[in-house]
């Protein structure tokens, strides 16, 4: 055990739990948490070993939970309400898995972690050092995650590029890890990127180089080098590469841009990268049933021919990653129905006719969001679609927005959300009691995983297949239960309740699909097991194109 600080929690034996780390260098955004999922995909899937993934975040956030997703994308949310970066929702949709607070390491977590700790004296009177105490705790970390998880195989994405002072402890206790944990137990793959100057029309290594270089000056080695590039990577820069690294040209590989993450697995697979990552961990081979199942699902993508318009209404249309749940789910679930989406976006802040924007769709998606900008958009779009009979699926934010155009359109209310107004006449939408009185931001929304008991005879229902289901949400607002009774004798269903009488589903009887949720299906939706509400949603879609061709 090194001086100062024991790493290793009670009950870890080294060797039972494999790691794999996977940095990036030369720039950011090339696909390391797409390269990083796709190898877990095999390594669970076609070898059936128990892998465990965690992103290591640079941020000093705790969590991503205040993150805008204007900026940074999506805030995903995990069963056990955890809101963290969009990576973990690429990680569960392709491992087919569901991850814990556990499988996310934010800088600001890390750090929170450690003043607490010192603040009690967990110390033990020393001077709290980076090395061994801020390098200790991410062992710490992750042999936890490897215990808790039983995992075979531990899969650590580590955020950033190789050389940010952001990511430094982090990379240093990966040094010590491999120290630590031996040599079969570690395996590190380096991502770089290779640049193709259109002025030169040919492959650059340089930049690689240079991010290797750096690696290697923190003392860490890659056995593995994944080269990324727009086009498959030359013979010849890959000697180079190997040449200047001492990794064996058959371990470094070659990553193009490929057309849909579905097939990145396969790809690799047809390279042999799990097959060289395998060897460098000592763990023989396998052959596991479930990824004939991700073979299907490719082999249909590829099959999938008739194109549905599916309309999307939101104010962050400049950042597509902001809806990426709702892209996936929509993505991996249209193959089971023989369908490909055509995503068509619609800007709800300066929406003027509603109709000329969804005459030409097959279905309309409100999704989820927070404040008033494009509430009156989105709306309008909600009308059109429950009278002129088009699909709709509201979601979170879509199904609040279909209470208030309800109270408005057919009870005729001064209706609205108190988010949005908040002395509206009538607030069909109002806040929880223990919602009024939250200071902070971060964490006080009703997260996670909440049960819903479906009504018999429902739409949801028939779908779900269930009575009783569970679904993630992240939300503060709720239907009003005043204007419940109101809104049913009108005409509308509530079709799920969560157990203490909150509304969480509502629908539409004789409309062909106008469904709404408090809650976040699209999080669950995996392509192994994609949601029902999607499928449903889709169904419809195809139905109402049908119809209209006809
Ligand atoms: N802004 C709404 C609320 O807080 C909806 C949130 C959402 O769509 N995620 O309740």
């Amino acid at each position: 055990m090194p001086e100062g600080f024991n790493s290793f929690p009670s009950g870890y034996k080294p060797g039972k739990s494999k790691y794999i780390v996977v940095t990036g260098s030369v720039i950011s955004g090339v696909g390391k948490g797409t390269f990083t999922s796709s190898l877990g995909t095999l390594l669970r899937l076609l070898h059936g070993y128990r892998v465990s993934p965690i992103k290591f975040d640079g941020y000093l956030n705790c969590d991503a939970g205040t993150l805008n997703p204007y900026r940074h994308g999506e805030v995903f949310v995990l069963e056990d309400g955890t809101e963290c970066d969009l990576d973990l929702g690429t990680y569960e949709r392709m491992l087919n898995l569901n991850l814990t607070r556990d499988n996310y390491l934010t800088a600001g977590k890390l750090f929170n972690l450690i003043i607490q700790k010192e603040r009690k004296g967990e110390y033990l009177g020393r001077d709290v050092q980076f090395i061994p105490h801020v390098t200790g705790e991410v062992k710490l970390f992750l042999r936890n995650l490897a215990l808790k998880t039983q995992a075979d195989i531990v899969l650590v994405e580590v955020g950033g590029t190789v050389g940010d002072l952001e990511n430094s402890y982090f990379l240093e206790a990966m040094r010590e890890l491999a120290y630590e944990e031996g040599k079969e137990n570690f395996c590190l793959i380096s991502i770089v990127y290779i640049l193709e100057p259109k002025s030169l029309g040919e492959q650059k290594s340089k930049a690689a180089q240079l991010g290797l270089k750096t690696l290697l000056s923190l003392g860490l080695k890659p056995d593995i080098i994944v080269c990324r590039a727009e086009r498959p990577i030359s013979q010849s820069i890959r000697e180079k590469i190997s040449v200047y690294s001492d990794v064996p040209l058959n371990r470094v590989f070659s990553l193009h841009d490929l057309t849909n993450i579905h097939r990145v697995p396969l790809f690799l697979r047809d390279s042999g990268v799990d097959q060289e990552v395998l060897r460098i961990l000592s763990l023989p081979e396998r052959k596991n049933q479930e990824f004939r199942k991700w073979e299907e699902l490719v082999s249909r993508i590829d099959q999938a021919r008739k194109k549905l318009k599916i309309a999307l209404t939101g104010k962050y249309t400049a950042v597509k990653d902001s809806y990426i749940s709702i892209l996936k789910a929509l993505e991996h679930t249209a193959p089971y129905l023989g369908v490909k989406p055509e995503i068509v976006w619609i800007e709800s802040t300066e929406l003027k006719d509603a109709g000329k924007h969804l005459e030409q769709v097959d279905g309309l998606i409100v999704p989820g969001g927070f404040g008033a900008r494009g509430i009156e958009g989105k709306i309008a779009c909600i009308r059109y679609a429950r009278e002129n009979r088009l699909p709709f699926l509201g979601l979170c934010l879509g199904f609040q927005l279909a209470v208030i155009e309800y109270a408005r359109s057919v009870l005729g209310l001064d209706a609205n959300s108190t988010e949005f107004q908040p002395e509206t006449p009538h607030p069909v939408i109002d806040l929880m009691p223990e919602q009024k009185d939250q200071k902070n931001l971060g964490g006080t929304m009703r997260l996670g995983l909440q049960e819903t008991i479906l009504k018999p005879g429902t739409l949801v229902h028939r779908l779900y297949g269930r009575e009783r289901i569970q679904e993630r949400h992240r939300h503060r607002y709720e239907v009003n239960p005043k204007y419940v009774e109101k809104l049913e004798s009108a005409g509308l269903v509530f079709s799920g309740r969560s157990p203490s009488g909150l509304m969480e589903f509502l629908e539409l009887p004789g409309h062909p699909f106008f469904v709404a949720t408090q809650s976040h299906p699209e999080f669950s939706s995996k392509p192994l097991s994609p949601s029902p509400l999607f499928k449903g949603f889709l169904q419809a879609c195809l139905e109402y194109s049908e119809s209209r061709t006809s």
